[in-house]
């Protein structure tokens, strides 16, 4: 083992996903403590440009497994060569997202390297003893939070909520060294892409996929939207997200939602914001009828702008706003609507 850390990055649709970059700049802060290279391992087919992306956005190498045997997905060939170049690096730690796909890859290849792995984490640190790897996430329990080591095993292996990097470094977690390389500088050294060849003629997949069927997610992707209107209970029914959709079109942005409107049937879990749903950073948080539960603040609370709308003055969402309104959302949103509406219109 040495002291590198590898991530393994996504691509879907020939288009490197957000997750990767994430994963890349947290390496590298990581990397900086372990005086480690960044290593970015990429599977697939037809990688060139996502390749390129990963050499640009501050991994020291990238390894791309490239083969026509990948294009479509499925998990056992990716774990298996994802798993190869793993053990060929041999690095001291390696993330993943905590994706559908990161977690089928992460659980495969940990099973293959013999290690252990903690999924979904929200914090990544070293410990200041014996600089091990602090791997935090939240308990099932929903009220504590977790931290496990993995003291024996190697490689040390995380898979890592999307938008989490990116809100400890908001949160000055992670110094100015950890940022993206300015590309302009003549200081930045381009990565070294290397071709990680694997023989997958030995590899029995057992499956086969019949069709695939697109949805939607790439539209709806709440963890891109740049502004959110989201709503909680204190919107009091489903056509609530009526006014909010509204709302959120005169804003250019996208709707989110607490988990109580969820399980309250009045929207899918798609946009849902917090433990157990989506972790989002956007420029703008509108907070409408949301009270603010540990579990919802944690998937928010680094927005760049909070607004938060509740009747009630003592409402635990005030405590992480920027702008809270203390008042009816039946009587402020109608009022704003119209409001943005001329302004759009003069
Ligand atoms: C294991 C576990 C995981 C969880 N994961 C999540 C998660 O991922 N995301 C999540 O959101 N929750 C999660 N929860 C649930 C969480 O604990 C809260 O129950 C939930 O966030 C509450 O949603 P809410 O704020 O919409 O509803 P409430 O707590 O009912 O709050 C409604 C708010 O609306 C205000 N209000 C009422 N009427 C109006 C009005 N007319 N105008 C303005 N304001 C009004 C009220 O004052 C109140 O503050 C989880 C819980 C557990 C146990």
């Amino acid at each position: 083992m040495n002291h590198d850390i590898v991530i393994i990055a996504e691509q879907r649709d020939l288009k490197l996903q957000k997750i990767s970059l994430e994963l890349i700049y947290g390496a590298r802060d990581l990397a900086r403590q372990t005086g480690g290279r960044v290593i970015a391992v990429i599977a697939g087919f037809r990688l060139k440009e996502s390749a390129e992306k990963l050499a640009e956005e501050g991994s020291d190498e990238v390894w791309v497994i490239d083969s026509p045997f990948l294009e479509t997905y499925r998990a056992k060939p990716y774990a298996e060569a994802v798993s190869l170049a793993i053990k060929k690096a041999e690095p001291e730690i390696v993330l993943f997202g905590s994706t559908m796909t990161g977690i089928e890859i992460a659980s495969g290849a940990a099973a293959r390297l013999n290690t252990g792995l903690v999924t979904d984490c929200t914090a990544l640190s070293l410990s200041p003893e014996d600089g091990l790897l602090l791997m935090t996430r939240p308990n099932t329990d929903g009220i504590s939070i977790d931290t496990f080591v993995c003291k024996e095993k190697r490689p040390q292996m995380a898979t890592v909520r999307p938008g989490v990097l990116a809100k400890m470094r908001a949160a000055d977690t992670f110094p100015a060294e950890a940022a993206p390389p300015d590309l302009h500088s003549p200081a930045v050294v381009p990565a070294v892409i290397r071709s990680f060849p694997v023989d997958f003629s030995d590899i029995e997949d057992g499956v086969s996929v019949i069709s695939t069927v697109k949805g939607r997610e790439q539209e709806s992707d709440i963890t891109r939207a740049r502004v959110l209107v989201a709503g909680g209970r204190g919107i009091g029914s489903p056509e609530g997200f009526k006014t909010l959709r509204t709302l959120a079109s005169l804003l250019d942005g996208q709707i989110a939602c607490s988990r109580a409107c969820v399980e309250s049937g009045w929207i899918d879990a798609s946009p849902q914001v917090g433990q157990t749903g989506k972790t989002v950073r956007p420029d703008l948080y509108l907070a409408c009828g949301i009270s603010g539960a540990f579990q919802h603040v944690t998937g928010m609370e680094a927005s760049r702008l909070i607004i938060s709308i509740n009747k009630n003055p003592a409402a635990p969402i005030f405590d992480i706003s920027d702008l809270g309104i203390v008042g009816s959302v039946e009587v402020l949103l109608p009022k704003l609507i119209n409001a943005l509406t001329e302004y759009q219109r003069a």
